[in-house]
């Protein structure tokens, strides 16, 4: 990958912070190995960086809007602040357009950030994460985890080990 990246998408569970399902509770928030220094590292470069996630547990009412509101505020005092966020807090059911993998997280950050979709690089831990950003128009990335299957390693056109690597494919 030898393409100059404006912007660094991540999706939140699993990928900047330990994936807890359906976490209310901001004390439980622990950063992904890595996942501090990058961002550090990201914004020392003036590189975009803006957060995509899906929180079905708002849908399916296993969460509320206010304790995902306050997770993400943990997230940010721990790894620092991100140019965007953006939620899809629908039920999977609902066929909305912005659960990924569909693309409308990617095209809302991107949005928000005044970025192109394809200078734009979208880091996650499930084959989800690396369809919305193809469907985007955005490169992905997938840092798998212990729970991602093989066959979403198998399909992601990249990959790296953990988050460590990100800094170089954005330089
Ligand atoms: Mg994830
Ligand atoms: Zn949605």
């Amino acid at each position: 990958m030898d393409q100059a990246f404006d912007a660094v998408l991540f999706d939140r569970d699993g990928t900047l912070i330990q994936d807890v399902p359906y976490n209310g509770d901001p004390s439980r928030v622990a950063p992904m190995p890595g996942a501090r220094e990058l961002l550090r590292d990201l914004r020392t470069h003036g590189i975009r960086t803006g957060v995509v996630t899906n929180q079905s547990g708002i849908g399916r009412g296993l969460l509320t809007e206010t304790q995902v509101a306050a997770v993400n505020a943990r997230v940010e005092e721990l790894l620092g602040r991100f140019g965007t966020w953006q939620v899809c807090p629908h039920h999977p059911a609902e066929g909305c357009a912005c659960r990924k993998p569909a693309p409308g997280l990617v095209f809302a950050a991107c949005a928000a950030l005044g970025v192109s979709p394809q200078r734009t690089l979208l880091v996650g831990d499930i084959g989800a994460d690396v369809a919305a950003a193809s469907a985007a128009g955005a490169v992905p990335l997938l840092v798998p985890t212990a729970v991602t299957r093989p066959e979403e390693v198998e399909q992601a056109p990249h990959t790296a080990p953990d988050l460590h690597a990100v800094l170089e494919m954005v330089r």
